[in-house]
């Protein structure tokens, strides 16, 4: 069926959204959630199991405190109240990935519940609502081979690896967030945005999404407005800040297409596609009932001691928003110029760049500059771009120290990007200092004022003007390495005439 989407502004203007957040964040734990199997990424298929992760009979599971303390500091990050007292729970259900044919995750009783997370959209601060923040296992993988796509379609045999089974997830949720209007796509980036920035902080997770250590799934339902909430679905693999964005703003305009052709939305989960952007339909949603929770009976409830608890409170790192709003300030910025830097994904840098010795604003300067320039060129993230915050600090002390013009320390960074070493490396081996020996320089200036005795008798006439061309000579002379004011200077004193 092929139907002309709605344009956006009129889908807004007529509708309203209402989106929802899941993610799951894979913790960094050194072992697994139930057992002690190590959970680096990367080891042959089925060698991280043992019977526990494999649900072999009679095994039992054992909680992981490091995973349990994780998960309460995301929770009091997200200014959840901790459980006093709660329990696993066991969700049923058959998966060829999942050994046990259970999962075992927490149901109505989880670990932290009734947070919040402030994030900033166009300037604005909007308060998310976090309704539960829970632990759970992950499931192993299965790999479909013989056929064209990776898909179960077509292949030929389906293999299992469970080296993941059992790697302990979180599940943050919020609460429905209604009245976000046409920037609902904008509040849910926003959101995981920094609460991939908040877990990050606080050392628990490298929330990666393209490698799947922080997934997204993104709820949306349209209504009239005055009129109930409408059917919601829910849209998978959403890999990337970007879809996440573009996950809501698609599954906005087709809900939009079917409830203006009479159609009902059909409560399922759809696959979000990066190639097209668009979704489509994976199961109808099963509710709760279909999972037959109950109480996982191998494992002791967890009963956080609130000491503990207000322990791990207290010794919260600064939170993101919190240490931006700092650095702002530690910088002097506007708050435009702060979201051109956050937007860039440079606070790290530019934080560490001063702490090398840079100014914020020469740190600044490098990293939005000539850096996001080459970032974006080559297509590279920033941080990855192959120069150091300390060797950024280094290139600007040589600028500083008048061994580098502006020009010239652009062509240094270009080596030390290239990964020929350190900036005075660079400039030594590519022979870029300028020229600062005053003999050398005098000697360039007089055979400039040699090669163009016209001109320089019209600088010494008075038309001082014309000294202009004898400092282009000069330059080019010292092939750019020497620093024009000081040539221009030396030029003036040579012909004898007042600056
Ligand atoms: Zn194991």
């Amino acid at each position: 069926m092929t139907t002309t989407l709605p344009s956006y502004d009129d889908v807004v203007a007529r509708y309203e959204p209402v989106i929802g957040l899941e993610t799951h964040v894979e913790l960094g734990t050194r072992t697994k959630m139930f057992c002690g199997c190590p959970t680096d990424f990367g080891g042959e298929p089925n060698t991280r199991v043992c019977p526990v992760c494999l649900g072999l009979p009679g095994s039992l599971p054992v909680a992981n405190k490091a995973a349990v303390e994780a998960t309460i500091r995301i929770g009091l990050a997200l200014n959840c109240s901790i459980a006093q007292w709660c329990r696993f729970a066991r969700k049923n259900y058959f998966y060829p990935d999942m050994p046990k044919n259970f999962q075992i995750s927490q149901y109505d009783e989880p670990l932290c519940v009734d947070g919040y997370l402030d994030v900033e959209v166009n300037g604005e601060t909007v308060r998310i609502g976090i309704e539960r923040v829970h632990l759970e296992e992950d499931t192993g993988k299965t790999l479909h081979v013989g056929g064209a796509t990776g898909r179960i379609h077509g292949a030929t045999e389906s293999l299992v690896d469970y080296n993941r089974a059992g790697i302990p997830l979180v599940e943050i949720v919020t609460k429905p967030i209604p009245g976000a209007g046409a920037l609902a796509p904008e509040v849910a980036r926003a959101y995981v945005t920094e609460l991939r920035d908040v877990i990050r902080s606080l050392g628990v997770s490298d929330v990666r999404m393209e490698e799947g250590s922080l997934r997204c799934d993104v709820n949306t339902s349209l209504n009239l407005p005055g009129e109930e909430w409408g059917t919601r679905t829910e849209t998978k693999n959403v890999n990337s800040l970007r879809s996440v964005e573009r996950a809501v703003r698609s599954e906005m305009l087709r809900q939009a297409s079917v409830l203006d052709a009479g159609g009902r939305i059909t409560q399922e989960t759809r696959h979000f596609h990066e190639d097209t952007g668009d979704t489509t339909p994976g199961r109808s949603k099963e509710t709760a009932t279909d999972y037959r929770y109950f109480p996982e009976p191998d494992l002791v409830p967890l009963a956080p001691d609130p000491a503990w608890v207000a322990e791990l409170k207290a010794a919260l790192p600064e939170l993101p928003r919190l240490r931006r709003r700092r650095l702002q300030q530690e910088w002097g910025l506007s708050d435009l110029d702060m979201q051109s830097v956050v937007n860039a994904g440079a606070v790290e840098l530019i934080e560490a760049t001063v702490a090398a010795g840079a100014s914020p604003a020469a740190a600044r300067k490098w990293w939005l500059g000539e850096l996001s320039r080459r970032a974006n060129e080559t297509g590279v993230e920033l941080a990855d771009i192959g120069a150091t915050p300390a060797q950024v600090a280094e290139l600007q002390s040589l600028v500083d120290a008048g061994k580098l013009t502006d020009k010239l320390a652009r062509t240094v960074l270009e080596g030390v990007v290239a990964g020929e070493g350190s900036p005075t490396e660079v400039m030594t081996n590519r022979n870029l200092e300028v020229v600062s020996d005053t003999g050398a320089l005098t000697a360039a200036v007089d055979e400039a004022i040699a090669a163009n005795p016209d001109i320089a008798e019209k600088v010494r006439s008075g038309k001082v003007a014309a000294a202009g061309a004898l400092v282009g000579a000069v330059m080019k002379s010292t092939r750019g390495q020497a620093d024009a004011k000081s040539v221009r200077e030396l030029i003036l004193e040579r012909l004898g005439v007042q600056g």
